[in-house]
């Protein structure tokens, strides 16, 4: 079966560097393997996205010589396609309205995690109708999730395991302004698509869960998964959108695609030494076996 591999950009402002990486390697594997590549822009969030940015990421992308052969239908578009499937896991009794507010759930009395996120105690899972009348506004929707361990067999990270009841509890899938969550839509389009390897960073690893949880109820199959290490300055410090020097912006005026692209390259262990190549070229060298799982140290003086 051939590699269907996809860019997800957010159309909120330039390409970051780390946006820049993992569409590298999502690009390399798809042209490595002779695959289909899908551009979706990922604006649910309409009041920070815009048109004129989608074009920007466009012309980034082709830019450092990253083609797609399809551009999906963006996210804001796709409203009556996410509540088909809202509709089918209601079908399953597998919803419910959540009322709590924003700071009931990150109440300290709330458990939560050790990076600071909060696991829902299904306070609202049972609530009778006469209580849900009773709020008298607009809930948010929450997936039912089953004390069950889900593993993502990363080809980067390696096997990540987790149990969504007790790392998350269960989750929206539709807020309460009508805005269906990332989660359910990335799923959906992906299968739609006919997705079949997602690569991004792995600040999204631990949403793979509960994508793969969501797959599972819908009836589709799962893609296979690889989460690129996180840029870190020589300091240790995460690079981030605050670093303008590093965003497309300033490295298009700066430098050129094929040294960007040698410096990622080596420091993500697909080049042996830091020399200029395009793209194209690397792809043929490409294996996701090359690419360290660890945080890459990346001086930001390298790239210009
Ligand atoms: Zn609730």
């Amino acid at each position: 079966m051939a590699t269907v591999g996809r860019f997800a950009p957010t159309p909120s402002g330039r390409m970051h560097l780390g946006n820049v990486f993992a569409a590298l390697v999502a690009w390399l594997s798809v042209r490595h393997d002779h695959g289909h590549m899908v551009l979706r822009m990922e604006d649910l969030d309409t009041q920070r996205t815009s048109g004129e940015f989608a074009q920007i990421l466009r012309e980034d992308l082709l830019w450092l010589g990253l083609d797609w052969d399809e551009e999906t239908q963006p996210q804001s578009q796709r409203s009556e396609i996410y509540q088909t499937y809202f509709d089918r896991l209601e079908a399953m009794d597998l919803l419910y309205p959540c009322y709590c507010t924003r700071s009931q759930l990150h109440s300290v009395n709330a458990p939560h995690l050790s990076d600071g996120t909060y696991v829902y105690a299904g306070t609202c899972r049972n609530l009778s109708d006469e209580e849900r009348a009773a709020f008298g506004r607009a809930p948010a929707w929450r997936v039912k999730v089953p004390d069950q361990a889900w593993t993502v067999d990363d080809k980067i990270q390696g096997i990540y395991t987790e149990n969504l009841a007790t790392h998350c509890g269960d989750f929206v899938v539709r807020r309460a302004d009508g805005v269906y969550v990332y989660q359910l839509a990335v799923t959906v389009d992906d299968a739609l698509a006919g997705v079949n390897q997602v690569v991004r960073g792995t600040d999204l690893l631990s949403s793979a869960p509960r994508q793969m949880y969501l797959q599972s109820l819908l009836g589709f199959p799962h893609p296979e998964y690889a989460h690129v290490p996180m840029l870190l300055a020589p300091d240790g410090r995460r690079l981030s959108k605050r670093d303008k020097d590093l965003d497309l912006g300033y490295l298009r005026a700066h430098t050129t695609p094929e040294h960007l692209i040698g410096v990622l390259a080596h420091s993500a262990g697909l080049l042996d030494a830091p020399a200029a190549i395009s793209a194209r070229e690397l792809a043929a060298h490409f294996s996701f076996e090359k690419i360290r799982g660890d945080a890459i140290y990346l001086d930001a003086k390298e790239l210009i």
